[in-house]
């Protein structure tokens, strides 16, 4: 299925005795917008490891952007390939921003193209133009500690989009951010949806979750509901 970035069938994750996700079946079409949301202890960093190729699962099938992650037989890709997977086909934003410190917002969004094989002066350029995209044209050589957290999330994002990912992923992109900047990051997202960027955000925030064209509910390690604007369908408990 060409435009299916994200498929799941039967995925389970069980460290030890806890069994983190029970039986998961979720599918991300190319362009949607999503947001995963559940308390904390539902397993919606699980859901993000797995789907964000940091993780295999205990059992299912796993397939992102379509490559076949884990095949539900035992089949898996190695580390080496599951990186070059990540590096080509994901970006990641995260909660504490996680940018270098002591380097400039250039360098930070440039860096976010390391391992895809770019020249360092086109790395660069593709990283000014991503500023721009962000707002951010005239913090190129800001570093992080000069920038608000807002600004820093900004440039988070525009790192994780310089490699134009076919799935961006989003782990409470606004816990860390007053209701201006979380308003203002939350703008980007949509902006980069608008432009067919595949956004997942994973929030145990209901109004961030809102926000979002579509809902799927985690709790107990299961998908309790998958919601779409204007309509609601339960998922039955398995
Ligand atoms: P959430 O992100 O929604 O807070 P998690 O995916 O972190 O949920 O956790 C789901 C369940 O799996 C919880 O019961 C948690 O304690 C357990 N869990 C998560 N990671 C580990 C781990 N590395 N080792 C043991 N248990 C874990």
């Amino acid at each position: 299925m060409k435009d299916g970035i994200v498929e799941l069938a039967g995925v389970t994750r069980s460290y030890g005795g806890v069994e983190a996700l029970r039986g998961v079946d979720l599918a991300v079409r190319a362009g949607e917008m999503v947001a995963i949301v559940g308390p904390s202890g539902s397993g919606k960093s699980t859901l993000l490891h797995i789907v964000g190729t940091l993780d295999r699962p205990t059992s299912g099938v796993v397939r992102i952007a379509g490559h076949t992650v884990a095949d539900g037989t035992g089949g898996a890709l190695g580390d080496r390939a599951l990186s070059a997977l990540r590096a080509r086909h994901i970006g990641f934003v995260f909660q504490q921003f996680h940018l270098a410190v002591g380097v400039s917002a250039l360098d930070n969004v440039a860096d976010g193209l390391l391992y895809a094989g770019v020249p360092p002066r086109e790395r660069r350029e593709r990283a000014a133009a991503a500023l721009e995209r962000v707002g951010l044209g005239h913090r190129k050589g800001h570093r992080p500690h000069q920038m608000s957290g807002g600004e820093q999330q900004r440039v988070a994002v525009a790192r994780a989009v310089v490699g134009e990912p076919d799935l961006l992923l989003a782990d409470e992109p606004t816990g860390n951010l007053d209701s201006a900047s979380g308003a203002e990051v939350l703008g980007l997202l949509d902006d980069l949806h608008a432009a067919g960027t595949t956004v997942a955000i994973i929030t145990h925030d209901g109004e961030v979750a809102a926000h979002a064209p579509r809902r799927v509910r985690v709790r107990d390690g299961l998908i309790v509901a998958d919601e779409r604007a204007g309509d609601r369908t339960e998922v039955g408990a398995r």
